[in-house]
């Protein structure tokens, strides 16, 4: 049964971002976080479209997405490491954790584990070993890929980017990794000296846009289309939806979509998100329901019943719209759609 909602996502954007997302990296490969399935676009279809552009590096939050991905051959490293319970799945060598404590790293050491990454703390106190802990030696003899850290304000102009940067440099030739790494989307964009030997976006792939050097650079890549379950004249004085949030001036041509915020389509964008047919812009009218939301579609009154619409969800312009992060527009959205590349 086809959904009556669905997620459009544009294969050539991904592409494109990826690949302007690695000439920017410079000399360091440009890798892809692809976990919350990919960021809500669906992992396995993010990591193909990928993989066939030459992305070799994809990074996943948990052993479950990691599985996910096992059929499609190639490089994913774990983010969360290795619990007791995830040692089987991780021995089985389908991807290679990155590993964050000295708990973790004993775990492995006492398996004999083989390839691993280790993530080490810079100023995030988010996960991840000491910096000084790396210095005392803690990953001495570990078959390391890639030691990697993660910046806290990377989106920011902010000091502590220098600093964690500083302390990935000072860290080089101290550990037997084959690479370093620190960048994700918005680091890339802080310049050459964040990108080490390997840089992970996620965001930008999908086109956010954390910084503004990244605004002339990525495109969209997702945008949701629902379908019309009903048309309706409201009145001069009729008010619609929850709370009766919006009320009529004149007679209003409305159509109710096929969507809402169970579908990451967030209340935030009540009375002032929309949608579009064309060039016609159709706002949306009240409060987003949880499976429903009303626009106005003056603009196309030959709109009915049946017919689909897309929503706006250009992820800067939506997330000043909605009060949300592009993270939270990004990764709400897929439970009831169906996604078609195109
Ligand atoms: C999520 C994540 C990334 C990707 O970050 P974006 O801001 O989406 O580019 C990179 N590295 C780590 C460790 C992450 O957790």
């Amino acid at each position: 049964m086809p959904a009556p909602l669905r997620l459009r996502l544009d294969a050539a954007a991904l592409i494109a971002n990826w690949r302007a997302l690695d000439r920017l990296s410079g000399t360091a490969a440009c890798g892809a976080a692809v976990k919350a399935d990919g960021y809500g676009l669906g992992a396995a279809g993010v990591v193909a479209r990928l993989a066939e552009a030459g992305c070799r590096d994809f990074f996943v939050a948990t052993w479950a997405e990691a599985a996910t991905l096992e059929h499609l051959d190639v490089e994913v490293a774990v983010l969360h490491g290795v619990r007791a319970e995830d040692m089987a799945a991780a021995l089985r060598g389908h991807a290679r954790p990155v590993l964050n404590t000295a708990a973790q790293i004993a775990r492995w050491r006492e398996a004999g584990g083989g390839r691993c990454d280790v993530m080490v703390d810079t100023g995030m106190n988010r996960l991840g070993v000491s910096v000084e802990q790396v210095q005392q030696g803690l990953l001495d003899g570990l078959q390391i890929d890639t030691l990697m850290s993660h910046l806290a304000c990377a989106d920011e102009d902010a000091p502590a980017n220098a600093r964690q940067c500083a302390a990935l440099h000072a860290l080089r030739g101290r550990t037997a990794a084959r690479r370093l790494s620190l960048a994700s989307s918005a680091g890339i964009a802080l310049g050459a000296d964040y990108a080490f030997d390997l840089t992970r976006p996620g965001l930008a792939l999908y086109g956010g846009v954390p910084r503004e050097e990244l605004a002339g650079v990525v495109c969209q890549v997702v945008t949701p289309e629902a379908q019309i379950l009903q048309r309706r004249t409201l009145a001069s004085g009729e008010s619609i939806g929850y709370n009766a949030l919006y009320t009529a001036t004149a007679p209003t041509e409305v159509a109710i979509l096929n969507v809402g915020y169970a579908d990451g389509y967030w209340r935030g964008f009540s009375n002032t998100g929309s949608a579009r047919i064309g060039d016609a812009v159709l706002p949306v009218l009240g409060r987003v329901s949880m499976d429903l939301t009303a626009i106005c579609v003056d603009a196309a009154p030959l709109l009915a019943e049946g017919d689909w619409v897309a929503l706006d969800y250009s992820l800067p312009h939506a997330a000043a719209l909605s009060g949300m992060s592009q993270y939270e527009l990004l990764t709400g959205l897929g439970a009831r759609a169906e996604r078609v590349w195109g």
